[in-house]
């Protein structure tokens, strides 16, 4: 792989881009692979990194039905932040949003990770009062995050209307070192990474059976033809549940629609993420000037990556409350994505019943921001049998009632 760098800019720049080579190879299966991970998304293509990286573990190919990162992973409002309220959870995502810090780096890939900070905005008594339980609970997880007072939040945010006629701001939790990163960048330079170790990215390539022999995996069935593998890593977001299906057991999950939105392009108004949970919208503003506009998921289960025209109404009238100037942009695109919920809208890492087959599902509305953290933690119980980040996120905890309530910090109405 040929090193990205400000000297290959010029060096290509003299020679009219002539020299750049493909980003990763597109190889045809091969018949066996230690692992295979089903699913080229964030959280499949880190897993794969990690296990390369960090286990020495190469010999994985990635297989996927579409395209790379076409998935949740290229569909999110990449807003990055860990100020969750249970200890496993703000581990877990404090993981990722430190290692989001110098993924660029690690990658050398720009993922474009723009630190400007996140407020979740408290506009009810009750949320001062969840808001401010979860910044002391931060505090004791080490995760730095303040509650702060509608003033500071006018500071921050000049063009919000404090006063709004149903839900004035009444503060707000920020977190300084939350922000965004540009969700194709973080698939792609995940995906460069793995193929220059020597991994096989399959896409176009639909999973559709896994086989077992005595109750151990041995391979999958694919479009392209049975892979035999020793372990498999089940990455798939919204369909994990057929995947588990073929994998002969059932998991505690739905999958329904969330969409965005985003407007035409504008000058620069606001330099940090701002998430209203309570009138339920949250926005950030793009390099290009769209307004980045997340809304809710649907009620009913469904398999449709589309928008809907009450989604686009009932979300940007429940911001324009708190961000009147909204009210006069066009609106330039909606968009939808498969998202995975669990009962508690904690995630689920785990082994599986079935032996040498791992899961990693159930991020729901909110597993942009954990891409690398779960990356980690997943390579490690993969390679080891163990992970301290993925402990306590099995799916045995459904069983046993060990429930990580995180449906106020999931910050999306379910
Ligand atoms: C509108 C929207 C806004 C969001 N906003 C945020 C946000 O601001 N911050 C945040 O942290 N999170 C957000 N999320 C959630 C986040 O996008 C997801 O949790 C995350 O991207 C999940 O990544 P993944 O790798 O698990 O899944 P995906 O990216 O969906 O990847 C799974 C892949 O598996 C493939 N696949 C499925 N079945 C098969 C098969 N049988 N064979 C082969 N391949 C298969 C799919 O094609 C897909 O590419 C949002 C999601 C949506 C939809």
């Amino acid at each position: 792989m040929k090193h990205y760098s400000a000297f290959a800019v010029a060096r290509e720049a003299l020679r009219y881009h002539t020299g750049w080579e493909r980003a990763w190879r597109s190889p045809e299966p091969k018949k066996k692979y230690d692992v295979i991970i089903v699913g080229a998304g964030g959280h499949g293509l880190a897993t794969a990194y990690y296990l390369g990286k960090n286990y020495g573990i190469q010999n994985v190919a990635v297989i996927e039905k579409g395209w790379l990162g076409g998935g949740n992973t290229g569909r999110n409002t990449t807003i990055i932040r860990s100020n969750y309220l249970q200890d496993p959870s703000a581990a877990l995502y404090e993981k990722a949003r430190g290692l989001y810090e110098d993924l660029s780096q690690d990658l050398n890939y720009n993922v474009m990770f723009s630190p400007r900070g996140v407020i979740m905005l408290a506009q009810t008594q009750h949320e001062i009062r969840g808001y401010q339980r979860t910044a002391h609970a931060n505090a004791l997880q080490g995760v730095k995050t303040e509650w702060i007072g509608p003033e500071r939040v006018k500071q921050l945010v000049p063009i919000i209307n404090l006063d709004g006629p149903r839900y004035p701001v009444l503060g707000g939790l920020w977190q300084e070192r939350g922000g965004t990163a540009r969700h194709d960048a973080v698939a792609w330079g995940y995906a460069r990474a793995c193929s220059a170790m020597g991994m096989d990215i399959i896409q176009q390539c639909e999973v559709t059976g896994v086989r077992s022999d005595n109750g151990r995996v041995v391979g999958v069935d694919t479009t392209k033809g049975a892979i035999d593998c020793e372990k498999l890593g089940i990455v798939v977001a919204g369909h994990s549940g057929q995947l588990a299906e073929m994998a002969g057991f059932r998991l505690p999950l739905e999958a329904v629609a969330l969409q965005a939105l985003v407007s035409e392009p504008i000058k620069p108004c606001m330099d940090v993420v701002v998430m209203a949970n309570t009138v339920h919208g949250y926005m950030s503003q793009s390099d290009k000037g769209e307004m980045v506009i997340g809304g809710g998921t649907d009620a009913y289960n469904n398999f449709t990556q589309r928008g809907s025209f009450h989604h686009i109404e009932e979300t940007v009238r429940a911001l324009v409350e708190t961000f009147p100037m909204i009210s006069r942009l066009k609106m330039l695109r909606q968009w939808g994505g498969i998202v995975d919920m669990t009962g508690d809208r904690s995630p689920i890492l785990s082994k599986t019943p079935l032996q040498g087959c791992f899961i990693n599902a159930g991020w729901g509305t909110g597993g942009f921001k954990a891409i690398p953290g779960s990356g980690w933690g997943m390579a490690q119980l993969m390679a080891t049998g163990h992970s301290p980040l993925t402990e306590a996120f099995t799916l045995d905890r459904f069983k046993e009632g060990r429930f990580i309530d995180e449906s106020v910090a999931a910050g999306v109405a379910h």
